[in-house]
Order: structure tokens, then sequence, then C-alpha cells
């Protein structure tokens, strides 16, 4: 085929012949100059619905390209090479390959959501990164992370009791991020907590009532009950399971 930008186009796979006369026309040299056709067989034809398949990715194949998304992203402002609308285009042509290698930095997604606000199709691309992100760690190609750790804990306390508790939650969410939770504490963030729970200005107004009846006693004691109790939801065993049972049948589907 005819090429139009050369400087697109890897040397390689660029024609050149010296010699040449068409119909009598002398189209010798770059005249003649043509691009090595090109075919892309390594796509894989299911990926468009497995990204489907994960919450967020629904929408992924109404895209058309506007470039919208890319345009209004805050991460795209500060670097080019974070690109939804191309990623969105990879998956809706099965080209994986091709987005692994943008695999480390998909993550940087902050969810401002820009890109989905103003994106003419529904496409929301925020929910197909996130989606991305998803199946990046389910086919074991980045690190779980942390923000999925969350989630996790998140979900089987949900799951289990039908409600969380904030403390273990965050105390596990430490322990599986590899945090010193001792060293956490000795840092000094639970010192500024307790501080500010204790609402120190009361004290020196000299509001010696007030400050008493704001000392944090009663909430880290019901914490620390939860805690050893785990109380569930009244009733909650067979909602639990049919949810659990929901949850994975997703998981099944989005994986084929
Ligand atoms: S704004 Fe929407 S339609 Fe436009 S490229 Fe992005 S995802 Fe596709
Ligand atoms: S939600 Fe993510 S992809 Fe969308 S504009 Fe914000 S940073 Fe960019």
């Amino acid at each position: 085929m005819p090429i139009h930008e050369k400087s697109l186009i890897a040397p390689a796979d660029l024609l050149t012949t010296d010699k040449l006369v068409v119909d009598g026309i002398d189209v010798s040299g770059h005249w003649n100059t043509m691009i090595k056709p090109r075919y892309i067989s390594d796509y894989d034809p299911d990926f468009q619905q497995t990204i489907q398949g994960y919450g967020g990715g629904e929408n992924v194949h109404r895209c058309w390209q506007c470039g919208s998304c890319t345009n209004s992203c805050t991460v795209y402002a500060i670097n080019t090479d974070f690109n939804p609308r191309y990623w969105i285009y990879l998956v809706n042509i099965g080209l994986k390959e091709e987005l692994l290698k943008d695999k480390d930095i998909i993550w940087q997604c902050v969810s401002c959501n820009k890109c989905t606000n103003i994106c003419p199709k529904d496409v929301r691309p925020e929910g197909v990164m996130k989606a991305l992100q998803h199946w990046l760690e389910d086919e074991g190609h980045v690190p779980v992370s942390s923000s999925t750790k969350f989630d996790e804990e998140f979900t089987r306390q949900c799951l289990e009791r039908g409600r969380i508790e904030d403390t273990e939650v965050i105390m596990n969410f430490f322990r599986k991020t590899g945090q010193d939770i001792v060293a956490l504490v000795k840092s000094g963030w639970l010192g500024i907590m307790v501080a500010r729970m204790n609402n120190l200005p009361l004290l020196r107004e000299g509001r010696i009532g007030a400050f008493l009846a704001r000392l944090p006693i009663l909430g880290p004691l019901k914490m620390g009950w939860a805690m050893l109790v785990k109380p569930r939801t009244k009733s909650w065993g067979c909602t639990g399971e049919v949810l659990r049972q929901y949850v994975e049948e997703q998981k099944r589907l989005a994986r084929g």
C-alpha cells in the first residue's frame, strides 16, 4: 500500500525499488515507496468480553475513540504515557500484549472521574481502568494492590458477618500490606489521633467537664469488644452464603 507519513513506519517495513517504470511513467526511487502489509494475528477475540465481565468494564465496547477521556485526564496532563483512550482501543481489538506493555502505569488512575463525566458514549473510562487493574492482578501480571487487599478484607467481613468492624479492617489491612503496626503506633500518629479526639483546646480553655466527656474511652472499649466478640448481623447466615456464592459466580464469569 502507498504511505502518507513515512516517519511513522519502521525503516525495515519500507519498500523502495531503485528503477521502476509503470505504464511508461518513471516512478523510480522514493516515488514508488510502499509499506509492507502488516497482519495482526496475536489478538484475543475474547478480551473485550473478559474486561466487560469486571465491574466498571461493562460499556467498554461503546467507545468511538473521540479521545475526550485522555484529553481531560488528570494523570495524562502530567504523564502522556497514561492514555485511557488507547487502552480502551486495545481492549476492543483484543491486543492484550500491547496493553501489558503499560501494566505498570494503569494503576496510576486517581479515580477523579473527569473522563467519565466527559465521555459522550457512557463508556465510563474510570471503571475500565479499575477493571483493567483487577484483570492484571487476577492474571498475575502485577502484584495485588493495597486497595485490592483492603477491598478483600472489607468484603470478607461483610460476607461473614453482615457488618464490618473498623478496627479489625484496619489491623488486618496493615498486616496484609506488611506494615509494622507497632512501628506505626510508635511513629506518633496514634498520639495525634488521640489528641484530636481528646479535643485539647477544651482543656486549654479550662472546660474540664467538656474535655472529660469527650475522652476516647467508650469508643475504644466498644472497638475492643467487637474485636473479641466479632458480632454478626441477626440471621445473617443464609444471606451471607447467597452473597458469597454470587460474588464467586461473578468472578468465575469474569475469568471466562
Ligand atoms: S471519551 Fe468515551 S468515547 Fe471518547 S475515547 Fe474516551 S471512552 Fe471512548
Ligand atoms: S478517572 Fe483516571 S482515567 Fe479518568 S480522568 Fe481521572 S485519572 Fe484519568
